[in-house]
């Protein structure tokens, strides 16, 4: 029996967990059928935005049909109506290897770096590879034994992983299935159940729907594919690693622990196509996956010409990320241009491009975003608390009011409360400006401030 074995430990991405205004987002909260789910208690932290969600729905079945190549995705609309928020919450539906990187339009224009390396960089940040290792299985591992079902029904496409921490279990499931073969005439290739807590082994034949009916049973049947030849102890571990890294760690001139200083500097446009050629040999010979994450950019009408049109041919690119774009700017000059455009983006990329908007929210769903930060932050808010900082949201914005969830919580914990009351939500809002009212300062005190 071959054993798949998926390593979660060093090398994996924790990019998502860093990015910790929207910690609470596990996915696009979505159901089989693609459609969103309502319920705060099982929408995976999303809330409302209920036509954007079913629209990155229908972009996460293009994904994983390969339908998306060519085309960007472009979210419109207001600040703070979740487009980081979906954009992270599409790359987390499509996997748990899959690499999200956040930029902002600006961040691409340094001394350093070339704009286009920049984005090179960004691009390659956003493609994740797994590399396979064969090693011996060792005691006590946690590991996954995942079955193809794709070998199956030969148009069917999924994998059914099953979770074991023991060892005994692998090696007494791998036996079973072996004498099973000899008894029951199973034969390569066919789907058996194994019952945990009786121990039978049934054989389901080749039938890939009868597999998904039995799928319902629950978790206490496993199933397994049975082995082409004999019971295997070596495991396969896999690394998750993007191609920046690989590319920074090939570069001789810079060398691994630029990764961590993020100063890498340019990389050899050479570099990167001996790594191109090497993956592509790797994912031949099956040592090797390419996972495109997605490479979110906010505010890309801060990118300029030069950038989009980069952008237009990269993503043609056999190795091309899922890009989402994000912009609440409305008819504008096209950076490095002079001629004007929606969203100030050129024409031929907002053509290629597939446009989503998101939606001001209401009173509830912004007390239900409030309610979800608050308890993603352990803070325990009053009634009153949540109440004026909906208020607060309402006429204010959400961020704003979210970043006062930990303020207030600070100001209640130095009065010994566990729990947040209106007056401590009352004096974070008078310790700290909203844009509003800073503004209405600035302009009050004009005279005092440097022109
Ligand atoms: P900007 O245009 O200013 O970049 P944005 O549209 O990207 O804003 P987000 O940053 O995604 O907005 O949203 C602000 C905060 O509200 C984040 O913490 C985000 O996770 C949360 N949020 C926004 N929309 C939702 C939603 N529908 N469900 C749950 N949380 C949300």
């Amino acid at each position: 029996m071959s054993i798949s074995v998926k390593d979660n430990g060093a090398g994996a991405s924790h990019e998502l967990a860093l990015i910790a205004a929207h910690s609470h987002i596990q996915g696009l909260g979505l159901d089989a059928n693609l459609q969103p789910k309502t319920a705060a208690a099982n929408s995976q932290g999303m809330v409302g935005q209920l036509k954007a969600r079913r629209a990155m729905g229908v972009i996460q079945k293009m994904i994983t049909e390969g339908k998306i190549a060519g085309r960007a995705i472009l979210l419109t609309g207001p600040p703070s109506t979740g487009k980081t928020a979906l954009a992270m919450g599409l790359a987390q539906a499509l996997g748990a290897n899959i690499p999200f990187t956040s930029i902002t339009g600006s961040e691409i224009f340094s001394k350093e770096i070339s704009k286009t390396e920049a984005l090179t960089q960004f691009f390659r940040k956003s493609i994740g590879v797994t590399i396979k290792e064969e090693t011996e299985l060792i005691e006590g591992e946690v590991v996954e034994i995942s079955i193809d079902r794709s070998l199956t029904g030969g148009h069917q496409q999924g994998k059914l992983t099953i979770k074991t921490t023991d060892m005994e279990t692998i090696y007494e499931l791998g036996h079973k299935m072996i004498e099973q073969l000899t008894k029951a005439k199973v034969i390569a290739g066919d789907i058996i159940s194994i019952d945990k807590a009786s121990g039978k082994i049934s054989r389901m034949g080749r039938s890939f729907a009868r597999a998904r009916d039995y799928d319902a049973m629950g978790s206490d049947v496993q199933f397994l594919q049975c082995p082409e030849g004999e019971l295997q102890t070596r495991k396969t571990t896999t690394h998750d690693i993007s191609l920046h890294e690989i590319d920074v760690i090939n570069s001789r001139s810079q060398g691994f622990l630029a990764i961590f200083s993020g100063d890498t500097g340019e990389i050899p446009s050479q570099v990167r196509d001996q790594i191109n050629t090497k993956i592509a040999e790797w994912k031949e010979e099956s040592k090797a996956d390419i996972n495109p994450g997605v490479l979110f950019i906010d505010e890309c009408h801060m990118l300029d010409i030069e950038c989009f049109s980069f952008i237009n041919r990269a993503l043609e690119s056999e190795l091309a990320p899922i890009v989402i774009m994000a912009t609440n700017k409305g008819i504008s000059r096209t950076r490095g241009t002079n001629y004007t455009s929606p969203h100030g983006l050129p024409m031929d990329l907002i053509d290629r491009s597939i446009i989503i908007q998101t939606q001001p929210y209401g009173q509830e769903e912004l007390a239900s975003i409030l309610a979800i930060r608050a308890i993603e932050e352990e803070v325990e808010l009053a009634t009153e608390a949540v109440q004026l900082l909906t208020k607060i949201a309402v006429e204010t914005s959400l961020r704003y009011a979210a970043n006062l969830i930990s303020v207030s919580s600070q100001i209640a914990s130095k009065r010994k409360s566990k729990i947040v009351e209106l007056n401590d939500v009352k004096r974070s809002y008078m310790l700290f400006l909203d844009a509003g009212r800073s503004v209405g300062f600035l302009e009050e005190f004009a005279t005092q401030y440097i022109d």
